[in-house]
């Protein structure tokens, strides 16, 4: 069975159910909490050791919460393997699509991912847990075991620029699909809403689920404010 390309476009609101809290949206934790933005701000976590020191030891109990991918994240990853052609493109970097069983390369992670490791020097990546089993040995900045640079999770943190490859993908992508699916997000932000504007451009059609109002309510063939994880699978099903 084949139908539409379904494009997903999914921001914080998807994972909370998971019992990850938002961070970076215009009103999450990061945006609250001066000293905790910092952590997550390039030019100040390049600057200073303790910062990094701090923003290591908050990404390992973000970690700690072991969150699990919710129905909503399952739901996305079952449309895809009964044969609709699905993408998802996420402001998250929790990896739960994935984790549900959505493959990696049809995932387009705006922000990066948490769950792997750069350095800023030499672009070498590495797993989180290696990091993590370095800062529980006794390294609570650890540099990058290649050129001694600095570590950074493989987020996009503020201050920095989008990769522009994914966003060009993630372009092309709202501008082919037949159907957008803006769940978990507010739409106030770039890219976000500038993918949602290309594709009702392009005539695909637009649902909105979100618990909050979107600027682009209006011009969406169907608002949905019900929880995500409870209405994102019934809607699904019935694409
Ligand atoms: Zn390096």
């Amino acid at each position: 069975m084949t139908g539409p390309l379904v494009a997903i476009l999914s921001g914080a609101g998807i994972s909370t159910e998971s019992g990850i809290p938002d961070y970076r949206g215009p009103s999450g934790l990061w945006r609250r909490d001066p000293e905790a933005e910092k952590q997550v701000t390039y030019e100040y976590y390049m600057a200073d050791p303790e910062i990094r020191r701090r923003s290591w030891q908050a990404r390992r109990e973000i970690w700690s919460l072991h969150a699990e991918p919710n129905a909503a994240h399952r739901a996305i990853a079952d449309l895809d393997r009964s044969g609709v052609p699905v993408r998802v493109i996420t402001q998250n970097v929790d990896g739960l699509h994935q984790q549900a069983g959505m493959p990696e390369r049809k995932v387009l992670e705006l922000h990066g991912t948490a769950r792997s490791v750069v350095c800023t020097a030499c672009g070498a990546r590495t797993p989180l847990q290696d990091a993590f089993s370095r800062i529980e040995a006794g390294e609570p900045d650890p540099p990058c075991r290649d050129c001694g640079g600095i570590l950074k999770t493989a987020t996009v943190m503020f201050g920095e620029e989008l990769d522009p490859a994914v966003l060009g993908q993630a372009a092309a992508i709202a501008r082919a699909c037949q159907v957008l699916v803006a769940v978990g997000t507010s739409l106030q932000v770039y890219p976000a809403a500038g993918l949602v504007a290309l594709a009702a451009d392009g005539g695909a059609r637009l649902v909105i689920v979100n618990a909050e109002p979107t600027p682009y309510d209006d011009i969406a063939d169907e608002v949905i404010r019900e929880p995500i994880g409870t209405s994102l699978p019934l809607l699904l099903a019935r694409l």
